[in-house]
């Protein structure tokens, strides 16, 4: 376990509904030393089964859309804002956010990332509101702020936030897969810019 002690992190969660009803805490994956940091919304069924994001067909998704850059998660790393499954995949409410987010907080101040994508609108709304849960609601969406670099601090780290349309939304949509691409230009960009790796 890195990051925090996770006792300590699962005493975060542990009380709230969907952590009750979860098979598997979902913690994240990747290279726990990069300096990019994807962060996605919630584990799915699979992702619940076998204890790690992105496994599902939004994951296999994102693994190709990587590739097709030359990303791999030997240069990333992959969390997400809750960590355990919402029964249904209902919308998790405020308070299942405000338990879970310093979980993924801890991730950030431990990792120190350069740059995080973060991917669809509840990720990208809980960084546009620096963590404050209750301004998420105020936040632009997804479609309007993707691929605008935001220069931000969040948690005492400096990050260049790059809103991405989340990879569950465009596996059948051609037209945001072209935005994706058009997207990944610019975290392209940003990444050689810090010649993170
Ligand atoms: N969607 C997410 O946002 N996260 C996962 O881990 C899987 C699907």
């Amino acid at each position: 376990m890195f990051f925090m002690d996770l006792n300590e992190a699962i005493e975060l969660v542990k009380n709230t509904e969907i952590c009750k009803n979860c098979k598997n805490i979902v913690i994240g994956k990747g290279n726990e030393k990069a300096k990019i940091l994807f962060v996605g919304e919630a584990p799915g069924a699979k992702e619940d089964e076998q204890g790690i994001p992105f496994v599902g067909a939004a994951g296999k998704n994102l693994d190709k859309l990587l590739a097709n850059v030359g990303l791999s998660l030997n240069d990333i790393y992959v969390a997400n804002i809750l960590k355990c499954r919402p029964p249904e995949n209902r919308v998790p409410s405020n308070e299942e956010i405000k338990a879970h987010t310093p979980w993924l907080l801890k991730q950030i101040e431990s990792m120190q990332p350069k740059v995080v994508c973060s991917l669809g609108n509840y990720a990208t709304k809980f960084f546009l509101a620096l963590g404050n849960v209750d301004l998420m609601d105020k936040q632009s969406g997804i479609t309007q702020v993707h691929g605008k670099v935001k220069d931000i601090e969040i948690s005492g780290v400096k990050i260049n936030l790059i809103p991405l349309f989340h990879p569950a939304a465009i596996i059948y949509n051609r037209k945001l897969i072209v935005e994706w691409e058009k997207d990944m230009e610019i975290v392209k960009k940003e990444i050689a810019q810090k010649t993170l790796f």
